[in-house]
């Protein structure tokens, strides 16, 4: 039984489905600070039985003691966290408190229940401003916001826990851009207020929700001179989790692997593909510079695909479409 923290959010949803689908049973914790009770329902159609489900805190020790004695846990995959840059530049101590307790509540629990398998979502931004493109997993680390410097902590503090007990078995694995929804439409990424990331602006602005895109940038040293990122699809990357999940089952130790495709995309290339599936309803504005931005971000994919035979399969159209997809079914 794994045990899914933050399992209502938009990639533990997905990552839910795909456990389902390889014959996992699960077990999901999640507060509903940035989710929706009825993404269980909308899993348990998709899944086709029921969920287990406790609300409450990661941090809470008590409930996650009694999770842990209420199902045999093996494995932990943890999503639960805050994740918006900007938000964590004007709430540090509630993004470290957050980020940083949780992982450590469950390192707590994990150690007195005897579980050693953790995979944990980390994420492309500890790689700050990267020297050179693709990025691999031995870049150095940096962060340039207390976003990224959670993620940072954890990996140095999920790196001493296994210096001090080798016998756990964790994977950190970064993230590039995750987009795209599920193909039912029911499950997808909902954020509450207007969106920081560019696919959620762009499919509200196809719905006529937002009026326009404003382009952060049409001066970079890029192909068009707008920013470029390593998007994945989000079902992709929740298959990277099973893979993972088996991979820790050989006892590898400490593992860290870049989860994108390789390929970056503009996001005027983002804009033009989005525009083909929609009808052309995305209107756009270049307006100047987000600041902290980087030019260029894309993953080398090849360690994930050599050591946990993940590669990711699906295209952009594909993004784009069930990202589109999901917001007409959520208008
Ligand atoms: P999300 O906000 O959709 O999901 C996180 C879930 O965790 C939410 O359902 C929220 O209610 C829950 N949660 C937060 N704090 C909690 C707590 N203390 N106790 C219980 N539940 C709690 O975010 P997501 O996009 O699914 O991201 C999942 C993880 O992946 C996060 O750790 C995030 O930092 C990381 N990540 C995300 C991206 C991205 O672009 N989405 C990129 C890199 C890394
Ligand atoms: N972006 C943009 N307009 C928006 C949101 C994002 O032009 O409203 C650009 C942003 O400058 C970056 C790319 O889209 O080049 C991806 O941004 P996102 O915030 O989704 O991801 P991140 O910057 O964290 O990789």
């Amino acid at each position: 039984m794994i045990l899914l923290t933050g399992g209502l959010g938009y990639i533990g949803s997905h990552t839910a489905v795909e456990l389902a689908e390889a014959g996992y049973d699960f077990v999901i914790i999640d507060n509903l600070s940035n989710s929706k009770i009825e993404v269980k329902d909308k899993l348990e159609q998709i899944i086709g039985s029921p969920i287990k489900f406790y609300k409450g805190d990661v941090q809470n020790e008590e409930i996650l003691t009694k999770i842990f004695t209420e199902n045999d846990i093996d494995a932990v995959i943890h999503f639960a966290g805050y994740k918006a840059v900007g938000e964590s530049v004007a709430k540090p101590i509630e993004y470290y408190d957050n980020n940083i307790n949780t992982t450590l509540a469950l390192l707590r629990v994990m150690r007195k229940f005897n579980v050693k398998n953790f995979v944990f979502s980390s994420s492309a931004t500890v790689y700050g401003r990267a020297k050179s493109m693709p990025i691999y997993e031995d870049f150095e680390v940096s962060a340039t916001n207390p976003y990224g410097r959670t993620k940072l902590f954890i990996e140095e503090i999920l790196k001493d826990a296994y210096v001090a007990d080798n016998s756990l078995n964790i994977a950190l694995l970064r993230y590039f851009n995750p987009v795209g929804a599920h193909k039912s439409g029911l499950i997808g990424e909902n954020p509450n207020g207007i969106p920081n990331n560019l696919m959620p602006y762009i499919t509200r602005v196809a719905t006529g929700k937002l009026d326009h895109l404003n382009i952060f940038g049409n001066d970079y040293p890029t192909k068009d001179g707008t920013g470029v990122r390593d998007y994945i699809h989000v079902c992709d990357l929740a298959l990277g989790h099973v893979k993972a999940v088996k991979k820790l089952e050989t006892a590898p130790g400490l593992v860290v692997y870049n989860l994108g495709t390789g390929t970056g995309y503009s996001v005027l290339e983002m804009v033009n593909a989005f525009n083909e599936v929609c009808g052309n309803k995305v209107k756009y504005e270049f307006a100047p510079r987000r600041p902290g931005d980087i030019d260029v971000c894309y993953a080398c994919p090849d360690k994930a695909e050599k050591e946990l035979g993940f590669k990711a399969t699906r295209n952009l159209k594909d993004m784009c479409e069930s990202s589109y997809n999901f917001e007409i079914n959520n208008k």
